[in-house]
């Protein structure tokens, strides 16, 4: 099973950005409000996030790290309606293949917490008591560390920060309802407070994608009544707009995604109204009826595909050119 867990570990852990997207996504299921990751050297050296989530029972602590446990899914049927980032039942398996891992979790009403550590290969089997407020604490080091062919396909300490950054800030994005906090060989990169007022999204907003951001942008705010489809966030405005298409963050029902159907709306919309040549940056967030998107159940990509492509090209090119238009120059 470790060989096995190896190789899954080449699909789902790729670099520690990923082991940061599937810790963060197994805090925010389990119902954390505040997350703190400290990263050490990109992330190659260490990992550590912890949530003040539900936290995990003593005798599931070992099974949580085993293939194929999951505690996510039910049904069968429940594959046609996961809402929870996380179904797969995989990641920590993966995870605790390919480098040093220590899992803490404690429970509300546990009168302690408890802990698991795995080395690459060996799995000690004990649980052992440990000290631990409510919430999970997910220790990695050394990734790679006993897969020397993966190490290699590392970049530089920086490029592998931003790639884990990257994660960090879409999550951020998506989720104002939770703190964050992210550290880098002990310097503070991130402290994101919960934002519930417009005014503190958008000062999450600005110190997530720089405060230039928010000054030179316009608000969107746009619902269909008919349809149920609503596009809410940020556009810049063209004095912001960017040589490189770097900031484009687009949530379909809270969910990140790069499609092409939504790239070219906005495009089309903002190069009609304005000029061509330069990419739009954007936050925005795009609800619909959930029953008009199938997210694509692949576990690294951000793909979704829209039922009705048509309509929802056409609602979002709608919408930017609308707020768009009235600053023709
Ligand atoms: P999946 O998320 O696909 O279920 P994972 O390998 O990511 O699989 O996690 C395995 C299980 O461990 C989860 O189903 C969950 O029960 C538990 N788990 C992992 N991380 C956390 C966490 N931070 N808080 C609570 N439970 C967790
Ligand atoms: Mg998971």
């Amino acid at each position: 099973p470790r060989l096995a867990n190896q190789i899954a570990a080449g699909e789902v852990v790729e670099r520690p950005a990923s082991v940061v997207k599937e810790l963060l996504e197994n805090s925010l299921d389990a119902g954390a409000t505040s997350l703190e990751l400290d990263v050490e050297q990109g992330g190659v050296k260490l990992i550590r996030i912890r949530d003040d989530g539900d936290g995990i029972e003593k005798d599931d602590l070992a099974l949580a790290l085993s293939r194929h446990a999951t505690s996510k899914i039910l049904e069968l049927e429940d594959l046609e309606a996961v809402c929870s980032l996380g179904f797969r039942g995989e990641a920590l398996a993966s995870i605790s293949s390919v480098s040093r891992l220590t899992l803490t979790s404690r429970q509300k009403d546990a009168a302690n917490a408890w802990q698991v550590t795995t080395e690459g290969r060996d799995m000690q089997a004990e649980v052992s008591p440990a000290a631990h407020p409510k919430g999970t604490t997910l220790e990695v080091r050394d990734l790679f560390f006993n897969t020397p062919a993966r190490r290699k396909f590392l970049r530089t300490e920086n490029t592998e920060f931003k790639h884990l950054e990257e994660v960090v800030k879409r999550l951020a994005l998506s989720r104002f309802d939770v703190a964050f906090q992210l550290r880098h060989n002990g310097r503070v990169i991130h402290q994101l407070r919960p934002a519930r007022s417009q005014p503190e999204r958008e000062r999450r907003v600005a110190s997530v994608c720089g405060p230039q951001f928010i000054q030179q942008s316009l608000s969107v705010d746009v619902v269909a009544e008919s349809s149920g489809i609503s596009l809410r966030g940020w556009i810049g405005l063209p004095t912001f707009s960017r040589s490189q298409a770097d900031l484009q963050y687009f949530f379909v029902n809270g969910r990140m995604i790069r499609d092409k159907v939504v790239t070219h709306a906005v495009r089309q919309a903002y190069a009609d109204v304005l000029y061509h040549g330069r990419h739009p940056a954007y936050v925005l967030y795009l609800e619909l009826d959930p029953a008009l998107v199938d997210v694509n159940v692949h576990p690294t990509k951000h793909e979704v595909r829209f039922r009705e492509s048509r309509l929802v090209h056409d609602f979002i090119y709608r919408s930017i050119h609308r707020v768009i238009g009235d600053v023709r120059p």
